[in-house]
């Protein structure tokens, strides 16, 4: 005879799991959630989460790090060419903003 029969008897019961120490489920009633969208490096069309909008995004292209040590390194080793960074748009980070409420959207970099 075997002495755990799988199909009717149950398998034991484990210890009593606490429950005082399970922190509460967080809640995600009142955050607002943000489609997520890979912005590209030119004007975008999308709906905008803050004023729900159908628009066009705006772009503002502004340096960032890559970009100072792109002209740090060029100053250093070819000093005509360290504006080069700066008038590079792909060198540059590209920011949508909604042209209606002027809210950031997302960076392109
Ligand atoms: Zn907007």
């Amino acid at each position: 005879m075997d002495k755990y029969n799988l199909v009717d008897d149950p398998p034991p019961p484990y210890g009593a799991v606490p429950t005082a120490n399970v922190p509460p489920p967080i809640g995600l009633a009142g955050i607002q959630v943000r489609p997520i969208v890979n912005f590209g490096p030119i004007n975008q069309h999308c709906v905008c989460p803050n004023c729900h909008a159908d628009i066009m995004t705006t772009v503002t292209i502004r340096p960032n790090f890559r970009t100072h040590a792109l002209a740090a390194f060029l100053c250093i080793f070819c000093c005509p060419c360290m504006c080069v960074p700066y008038l590079v748009d792909s060198c540059q980070n590209i920011d949508h903003h909604c042209p209606s409420c002027n809210a950031y959207l997302g960076t392109y970099s």
